[in-house]
């Protein structure tokens, strides 16, 4: 079949969910993915035709951008932060937040031209895009990333490989003490940051259908009357467990930046900081261990 005609059946079927500059995009990254076709080689040659089986793949596709299946999860991978990511239903597709969350840490080691190694812990590690891409960019740094997901757990684990990083991996729960047990006694730690659940149920109708009927809702959301209880356990592991002028990161719920910032300036952690999105959204906290 005729790429461009298929282009035109994407659009008669598409359009109305998506709109055309979207369904373009999708369009794009598919001949990419499947095809190896970069964009340009399209527009210079309006003939270009695909074999059969390619073209029952790109139906295939059609089908599940129908049902508003995210393009991340058909295509099976994404970028974040410039660096490739597999994703599946076990894992959040990484969000343009967490990459400023991470480009705010970096920036931070980076300029502070640390000579020493610096070990970093990454709690509900997901994807594992947070704790790559520290790894990646970050020069001399020691990476633990913790998930509660088996599942994740394997798409971290491969993505730590296709990005050709070290990460010790570890399986608990920040909950209960499964994760004390999993870490060393002196597991002493320079960087503690997490993206962990935090939309509450009241918030479910400002959540896309898309990302509602797809994305692991263990990685999303958290009890109304206890939306911080992560965020709790997560400031007492940090306590215990970040060295004496050690940073706790977190990616917080925009509504609930004051609550959240309390639970650090309330214990031991000074220079707090509330630090907004590129939305102009309450999206990051920080906090360093008197
Ligand atoms: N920012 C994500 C969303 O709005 C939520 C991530 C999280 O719960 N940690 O879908």
């Amino acid at each position: 079949m005729v790429l461009k005609e298929l282009q035109n059946i994407f659009h008669i079927e598409l359009d109305a969910i998506y709109g055309k500059h979207e369904v373009d995009s999708f369009f794009y990254l598919c001949t990419e993915h499947y095809l190896n076709v970069p964009r340009i080689q399209l527009t210079l040659d309006p003939g270009l035709a695909i074999t059969k089986p390619e073209t029952d793949t790109f139906f295939k596709v059609l089908e599940d951008l129908k049902q508003q299946k995210p393009i991340q999860y058909i295509l099976g991978e994404t970028e974040f932060y410039g660096l490739p990511f597999k994703v599946n239903e076990h894992v959040l597709i990484p969000r343009p937040e967490t990459e400023e969350l991470v480009d705010l840490i970096i920036r931070t080691f980076t300029s502070s031209a640390v000579e020493k190694s610096i070990k970093i812990l990454d709690i509900g590690t997901g994807s594992g895009c947070i704790a790559i891409s520290l790894a990646k960019n970050l020069p001399n740094v020691e990476v633990y990333a913790l998930d509660i997901s088996k599942e994740a757990l394997k798409v971290a684990k491969q993505n730590a490989e296709l990005n050709k990083v070290d990460i010790n991996f570890i399986e608990a729960s920040i909950l209960d003490n499964t994760c004390h047990s999993a870490l060393d006694a002196d597991s002493n730690f320079d960087v503690i940051v997490s993206n962990p659940p935090y939309v509450r149920n009241l918030e479910k109708q400002e959540i896309q259908p898309n990302v509602l009927d797809n994305e692991p809702h263990l990685a999303l959301f958290v009890e109304d009357d206890n939306p911080l209880l992560f965020y709790k356990a997560i400031t007492n592991f940090a306590l215990k467990n970040l060295k004496p002028k050690g940073t706790l990161y977190f990616e917080i719920n925009q509504y609930l930046g004051e609550e959240t910032k309390a639970l650090l300036t309330d214990t031991n952690f000074q220079k707090v900081e509330l630090l907004k999105d590129l939305n102009g959204n309450d999206r990051m906290l920080k906090g360093i261990k008197i």
